[in-house]
């Protein structure tokens, strides 16, 4: 590689770029405003007395700021992006058009309900999608991402507790120990106490361990069905007929949706809440990408509790139920409140319908087909050189993830993070590390469907090439990686648990220090 310096610190046209705060003045404006008028303030006390601070550049160093910034990272439209059980899949373009459509991009969320029955009917439209394919009564579409949609089920879930009077007593939720930190982290924050089901040899929850545990003061299990182990939970229907009988409820996590979408209805499997995300299942926009979507599906036994507002129709077109009062006047509902101040992410509720619309519902089955099996192309092109803990071989095929673990690496004198680092050097975004828990150095790939086979093949002889290196003990392309990125290796635990999340301007010795 070559370490030559430049005068700019830029490497090529790949530009390096200060913070804002270092660029810009507040003296800087990008629109040019008229003078204020002389007004009388009635700000009083709490009028602004200096300069905000706050840094301002033309309109030409803004967009080159942001651009430069946002070429710093990868993204799901420059390359491949393999992580495990976050779905990142390709965003059409069609999707991004249609959520611009004026009638959907430039209304307001208080707008009289007679000047957006088009946005209503829209909302209704992806209601019936998702009830549809789930095979579950109602849908509740305002939560903001899974983990909020979590938050949804689970306080419906409670809800229906205490309507029969038993919150005091029903108080344990089960979860496996695969399952994503947002599971428990969910349960805890409502108050549950949470007890752990171990895995059994092959991945799956360990049935009998799981019955062990039941008993009548079991509220729900959370369980991922296909799981983080990339494994489809075979026992389900036994799990949920088991749960039900000792009167608990059973939360399905829908992240891994999109390995089993209009093949599986999670209804049919005895599921009473799930959520949905829209950003892994249905195509829209992921991570810094854009907002997330986490509608929540509920069965016969929760829908009553379902959250406000709902859309409903009648002769007068469609409305919003938004309050206590409008809900109580319909038969018997009992909404455990909202979760959000407006209706939700209108602008994801679009792109999602549009890509259920244009894949119809063949198409939607064949993704699920095709996400699976790109998988496990790629379980059967590295399982001879990198270790699969739950691997039984071309007859017992993985869902739509492949899971590796790190005793492939064992005598290399390295582990998964360096591995993962020396992913970034070969242009490609480390898949999932480290989870699931249950494995040792766990990698997970999930490639997805929009990934073509070329595309794959290359990302396969990629990796057969990583892991020769590795074996070859190649130190350097590992221990030093990523030394092609526009940073080298961070110190992410430093980072994660002391964030500096407010700039303040450096002594002028210490920059000339440096
Ligand atoms: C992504 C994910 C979640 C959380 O979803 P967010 O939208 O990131 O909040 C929960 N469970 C699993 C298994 C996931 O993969």
């Amino acid at each position: 590689m070559s370490e030559k310096q430049t005068f700019s610190g830029n490497r090529g046209l790949q530009l390096e770029e200060p913070l804002i705060f270092e660029i810009g003045s507040y003296q800087n404006c990008g629109v040019d405003l008229d003078e204020v008028p002389d007004v009388a303030s009635r700000l009083g006390d709490c009028a602004a007395a200096g300069d905000v601070d706050l840094p301002g550049l033309s309109e030409p160093e803004a967009m080159r700021h942001f651009v430069r910034l946002s070429q710093k990272n990868h993204a799901i439209d420059a390359g491949l992006y393999p992580l495990g059980s976050c779905t990142m899949k390709h965003n059409p373009r069609l999707n991004e058009k249609m959520a611009r459509l004026p009638g959907f991009s430039d209304i307001h969320p208080l707008q009289p309900q007679a000047t957006v029955q088009g946005a209503l009917e829209l909302m209704d439209d992806l209601a019936h999608w998702l009830k549809t394919l789930t095979g579950l009564p109602a849908v509740a579409l305002s939560p903001k991402a899974g983990a909020h949609g979590e938050l949804c089920g689970m306080m419906a879930i409670r809800a229906a507790i205490e309507a029969k009077g038993e919150l005091a007593t029903r108080n344990r939720v089960l979860v496996p120990e695969s399952a994503h930190g947002t599971n428990p982290a969910t349960a805890a924050l409502l108050g549950f106490k949470v007890d752990g089901i171990p895995a059994n040899a092959e991945g799956r929850v360990d049935l009998a361990a799981f019955k062990e545990k039941l008993g009548d003061d079991v509220a729900a299990i959370m369980l991922t069905n296909p799981n983080t182990c990339g494994l489809f939970e075979r026992d389900i229907i036994e799990i949920a007929d088991a749960l039900h009988d000792v009167g608990g409820y059973f939360y399905c996590d829908g992240a891994n949706f999109n390995a089993i979408v209009g093949r599986v209805r999670p209804g049919d499997l005895g599921v009473d809440a799930m959520h949905i995300n829209l950003h892994k299942t249905f195509s829209t926009p992921h991570g810094g990408g854009g907002p997330g979507s986490g509608p929540t599906v509920l069965s016969d036994r929760l829908a009553a509790f379902a959250p406000l507002p709902f859309v409903v129709s009648g002769d007068d077109g469609f409305s919003l139920v938004e309050t206590m009062v409008d809900a109580r006047l319909g038969a018997d509902e009992n909404p455990f409140g909202r979760m959000v101040a407006f209706h939700g992410q209108m602008g994801m509720y679009v792109r999602a319908l549009s890509y259920m619309m244009s894949h119809g519902a063949d198409g939607l089955r064949q993704v699920a087909e095709d996400a699976v099996l790109n998988a496990n192309y790629i379980l059967a092109s590295l399982r001879d050189v990198m270790t699969a803990p739950f691997d039984n071989g071309p007859k017992a095929p993985c869902m739509h993830e492949a899971l590796f673990d790190d005793s492939f690496l064992k005598d290399t004198g390295l582990d998964t993070l360096d591995f993962a680092k020396a992913m970034i050097d070969e242009g490609y975004h480390p898949m999932t590390m480290y989870f699931p828990l249950v494995v040792h150095g766990a990698m997970l790939i999930e490639p997805t469907e929009t990934e073509s086979k070329a595309s794959l093949d290359l990302f396969i002889a990629t990796m057969r090439d990583l892991v020769k290196g590795a074996k070859e003990g190649d130190m350097a392309r590992f221990k030093n990686a990523p030394e092609l990125a526009p940073r080298r290796r961070l110190d992410e635990t430093q980072a994660a648990r002391n964030p500096i999340l407010r700039w303040q301007e450096r002594e002028p010795e210490a920059q000339a220090a440096e």
